[in-house]
């Protein structure tokens, strides 16, 4: 036996004594609202479809046309011999929704963040970085070996001072925040962050991979919404848009900049040529009346569920809406045990934990979508109220 297997175990055994042990649940349907989960039909409350795409006739029928000319797979990077049409015209798409000089395409929301943050700061640069953002902007921050600032979560006057202690010192400086947070359905204060970012000189990279699609004319996102312009916007084709995928958009130089130095861009084969059909038809849907309209529809949804959890006494969103709503119970295993108790009444929800959240702030996480029904609210919200007990 190789001595890494008791190393591992004992590890295993150590995160499964502290409730953070995860499992992998099969699930075997497309992710609609109806979901068959471990063999059982439930109501899905956890997939980030919120303008429920993922399973629509068009994306399908651009997929399957794109697969008959081009084939299943890219067979090369982007800079070898895989700049295929269909991501050609993805990305000009791109960038005419988003009104940006240029958009590149990355092989995930991941993939775009690490390799985004690494190739534009380095060892002589500093971020600032929200203390809730994604694990894929932690680890770009993380690989570029610049200096880290975390601020606490949205707060604005905290990342002030930090700037201001840290003038001078760099050679570039770069601000970092999701726009919709993945986890808490809040929402940056992405006026200030531009503010500060004039004030000190700095460059303001936001992640709309919750927002894009979803907030804004036209889905543009919620920097769009708010009317603040970024230098650097980052959304994900694998939630609003039903497909997969990422891009980078801002200017011509930006662009051109990262197709050279984004080393998570240069060292992998290109998507397969249907997802990029399938995105693309995506984008042209969600910027669209139809997206609209889905828009309207999960904004009340939202709202109703919103409602229903504060009649609950539960926490609530207030003052704004949110298609993702967590309820925090803190304890991983009780988190866990409230999701269980959901699953058996046909409610799926994924309890959500630490390294994911914070330690304390384990939760359930409801991601509402367009294709949520006023019955499926009310039937998530009774099954809420039956275990009530469980809930904080
Ligand atoms: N950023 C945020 C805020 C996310 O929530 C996610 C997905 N969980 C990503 C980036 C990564 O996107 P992808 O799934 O496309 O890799």
């Amino acid at each position: 036996m190789s001595p890494l297997e008791p190393e591992l175990r004992r590890d295993l055994a150590n995160l499964a004594a502290r409730g953070l042990l995860r499992r992998l649940r099969a699930i075997d349907s497309a992710p609609d609202t109806l979901l068959l989960v471990d063999g059982k039909t439930v109501l899905n409350f956890s997939s980030n479809n919120p303008l429920a795409l993922a399973h629509h006739p068009e994306l399908r029928a651009s997929a399957q046309a794109a697969l008959h000319s081009h084939g299943t797979g890219a067979a090369a990077a982007r800079l070898i011999a895989g700049n295929l049409t269909p991501h050609r015209e993805l990305e000009r798409a791109l960038a005419s929704w988003l009104g940006t000089e240029a958009a590149l395409l990355f092989n995930s929301g991941y993939q775009a963040n690490v390799g985004t943050v690494s190739a534009l700061v380095g060892p002589e640069d500093a971020i600032y970085s929200d203390q809730l953002n994604h694990a894929s902007l932690i680890d770009g921050c993380r690989l570029s070996g610049a200096t880290i600032h975390v601020y606490p979560h949205r707060d604005a006057a905290a990342l002030a001072r930090l700037l201001a202690q840290g003038q001078g010192r760099f050679r570039r400086r770069l601000l970092l925040s999701e726009s919709l947070f993945s986890m808490d359905g809040d929402l940056a204060p992405l006026g200030a962050l531009r503010d500060l970012a004039h004030r000190y000189d700095a460059i303001l990279m936001v992640d709309e991979a919750h927002a894009a699609g979803v907030r804004g004319p036209a889905g543009r996102g919620l920097a769009a919404e708010l009317g603040v312009p970024l230098d650097i916007c980052v959304g994900t084709l694998s939630k609003a848009f039903g497909s997969f995928g990422a891009y980078v958009a801002g200017s011509a130089a930006l662009v051109e900049y990262l197709t050279q130095c984004a080393r998570s861009f240069v060292f992998t084969t290109a998507l397969p040529p249907a997802v990029a059909a399938a995105s693309h038809a995506a984008v042209t849907l969600a910027a669209g009346a139809e997206g609209t309209a889905r828009r309207a529809q999960l904004q009340q949804v939202a709202t109703r569920f919103a409602d229903g959890l504060a009649a609950l006494g539960l926490p609530a969103p207030r003052g704004r809406w949110s298609h993702i709503v967590p309820i925090v119970i803190g304890d991983a295993t009780a988190a866990m045990h409230a999701c269980e108790a959901l699953l058996e009444r046909g409610i799926f929800a994924q309890g959500i934990r630490p390294p994911t959240v914070p330690r304390g702030t384990a939760r359930l996480r409801f991601a509402l979508s367009s294709a949520h029904t006023d019955p499926d609210i009310e039937r998530a919200l009774a099954a809420l109220a039956d275990i009530r007990g469980l809930l904080p």
